[in-house]
């Protein structure tokens, strides 16, 4: 059994995939081509927003938003600990300092009072002046979109929705990706929600003026003209190859969303007396990137594991450490205990197999076998 089957899905496109990739491979229009232009419309449409820039990948997406604020050292923009690394260090490589903010425990998303907690410690401390908060739709469930905003305008601070695993979710009816007139990115990794054959990602926004700058930064700042450099930015296009596999995923989409709504239907009413099952609120949809449960603790947690592998079921654990606790932001003298829902969940959370493609049988086969390993 896979974690996430792209066999299967690619079995059932081939045909046209492969034509429409052949296709790039005669045009000899490898970068930009009229298929990058094709999915950035048909992107736009499916979110109901005005701008759709594709890019090199989620990382690169939230890099060019962050970049469009000019941010420095002393700027504080506001990420939750439990999450991929690449949502803080987005905000590292564009210049800013992360600070990191608790999660709640049932939607696994940033919590607006570990927020507002966040924000008035950098005010009482005076080092540093806060300008962004980065929410993150975890498992693809949008944040909480409203409180986070009233707190956003209550400080003067940008939002910028790190929707790299919710493509296609829904928040009060409508779909992520500049939901509150800010910008959002995502995510086009092969086990995304959505997903191309390599790296991907894009952008996404109502505000014209974001959208030109960012268009400008994701090919090395340039202006009218290719050689009229208005400022700084990066390499950051989508390949044309990507783009004509994404045309042929997101044809699918709508079907495979669906899909993936009904198996964690299947999943929560098979698994809610046993196990801590998902929570999604009611006002939200979620993409399902992932399904996560939680055992009691870390050493229930490995016990499962073990017991589903020697059955050939494989998991996941996203993610064993909070990025306050990583090597890598050692330097900000974060502890355990700093965060305390976080850490509990990276020591109890793991993931189970969700796509599209997974049958009833293989579910019936999950949802007994975890019964069994917690007996
Ligand atoms: C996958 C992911 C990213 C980065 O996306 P890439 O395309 O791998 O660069 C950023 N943030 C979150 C929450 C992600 O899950």
């Amino acid at each position: 059994m896979q974690f996430v089957d792209l066999e299967r899905q690619y079995k059932r496109i081939a045909t046209k995939l492969n034509s429409r990739v052949l296709s790039v491979l005669g045009s000899q229009q490898y970068i930009m081509g009229p298929e990058v232009l094709e999915l950035e419309e048909m992107l736009a449409e499916f979110v109901g927003v005005k701008h759709a820039l594709t890019c090199s990948s989620g990382t690169d997406a939230l890099q060019i938003a962050l970049m469009t604020y000019n941010l420095k050292k002393s700027d504080a923009v506001y990420v939750p600990s439990f999450t991929f690394f690449a949502s803080a260090e987005s905000v590292t490589l564009a210049g800013a300092s992360p600070i990191f903010v608790d999660s709640d425990e049932f939607t696994f998303n940033m919590s607006p009072s570990s927020l507002l907690a966040a924000i008035e410690k950098t005010l009482a401390e005076g080092n540093l002046t806060p300008r962004g908060i980065m929410p993150v739709d975890l498992f693809g469930q949008p944040a909480d979109y409203t409180e986070l905003q009233e707190i956003a305008d209550r400080y003067g601070l940008f939002i910028l929705e790190d929707a790299c695993q919710s493509f296609g979710a829904q928040y009060q009816r409508k779909r992520v990706g500049g939901l509150m007139g800010c910008a959002a990115a995502t995510s086009f990794f092969p086990a995304k929600p959505l997903g191309c054959y390599g790296d991907g990602g894009a952008v996404f926004t109502d505000n014209d003026e974001l959208a030109e700058v960012m268009r400008s930064i994701r090919i090395h700042g340039q202006g009218k003209d290719k050689y009229d450099n208005q400022r700084i930015g990066i390499n950051g296009r989508l390949d044309t190859l990507q783009a004509a596999v994404l045309l042929e995923k997101l044809a699918i989409f709508e079907e495979e969303l669906e899909s993936r709504n009904r198996i964690a239907f299947m999943y929560t009413q098979a698994l809610c007396e046993h196990f801590e099952t998902p929570v999604v609120s009611s006002d939200r949809s979620s993409a399902w990137a992932q399904y996560t449960l939680k055992a009691r603790d870390k050493e229930q947690r490995k016990q499962i594991i073990e017991y589903l592998r020697a059955q050939g079921i494989p998991t996941a654990v996203y993610y064993p450490i909070p990025i306050h606790l990583s090597t890598a932001y050692a330097h900000l003298g974060y502890f355990r205990g700093d965060l305390p829902v976080c850490e509990s969940l990276s020591d109890r959370v793991f993931s189970i197999p969700l796509h599209p493609y997974l049958s009833e049988e293989e579910l019936h086969t999950i949802t007994q076998t975890l019964k069994a390993s917690i007996q």
